[in-house]
């Protein structure tokens, strides 16, 4: 991750991204919701909320809380939740990234960039479009080989640049429809999380 001053740092896990997180997944499907952070000390407090909400006496009083976190996993690295989830499925995962930040700073602005660049973000509609579709790279329909989507998310000031080579697709920005709204549009990573779930996993109402 970055600091407010743009230079790279760990960031600490909060507790309340746990609960909020693991719940927006449960309510949309998502498998696996890995907290990624390379401090022992880190693990060990996300293992102490774990076990905690797992413990017989609040498995009776939350059991709707301990059935959410029941797909948080911690890892390491990146690296090491993309291997789990590339195991688990058996096809290398699609990475996208949604961030608040306009990344053509970041990737460059390449009016001449094909089409199937990672530096053009996708809107929501065409990722929808892309998983019904087939994500490419998707084996061919018959052998039934998907690409599991991994949806990544900074904490801090957001996601350090130096990770950028790692995301298949951006995302572009959640903001308000109003041009005179789009000034703000600095969520929260619980906020931003349940947003782009249900962008992309929601019932179209
Ligand atoms: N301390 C902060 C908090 O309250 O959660 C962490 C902020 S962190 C930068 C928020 C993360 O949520 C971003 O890295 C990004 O993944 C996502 N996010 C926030 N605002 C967003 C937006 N407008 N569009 C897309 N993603 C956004």
């Amino acid at each position: 991750m970055v600091d407010r001053n743009g230079k790279e740092v760990t960031t600490a896990v909060t507790n309340l991204d746990i609960h909020d997180i693991a719940r927006s997944c449960k309510t949309f499907g998502v498998q696996k919701y890995f907290v990624v952070n390379p401090e022992e000390e880190q693990r060990r407090i996300v293992s102490a909320i774990l076990n905690h909400w797992n413990g017989e006496l609040s498995l009776s009083y939350h059991p709707a809380r301990a059935k959410a976190l029941e797909r948080v996993q911690f890892a390491a690295t990146f690296e090491e939740a993309y291997n789990d989830a590339a195991f688990e499925s058996g096809a290398q995962p699609f990475v996208v990234m949604p961030d608040a930040r306009d990344l053509k700073a970041y990737f460059g602005e390449n009016p001449s960039a094909p089409e199937s660049s990672p530096e053009r973000p996708w809107t929501y509609a065409e990722l929808r479009e892309r998983l019904s579709s087939g994500l490419p790279g998707d084996s061919p329909a018959e052998s039934r080989v998907l690409r599991p989507l991994m949806i990544v998310f900074g904490t801090g000031w957001g996601i350090a640049p130096s990770f950028f080579g790692k995301v298949d697709r951006a995302l572009v920005p959640i903001r308000a429809d109003r041009e005179e709204n789009r000034k703000y549009n600095h969520l929260s990573v619980r906020a931003a999380a349940a947003i782009v779930l249900d962008r992309v996993f929601g019932e179209r109402v």
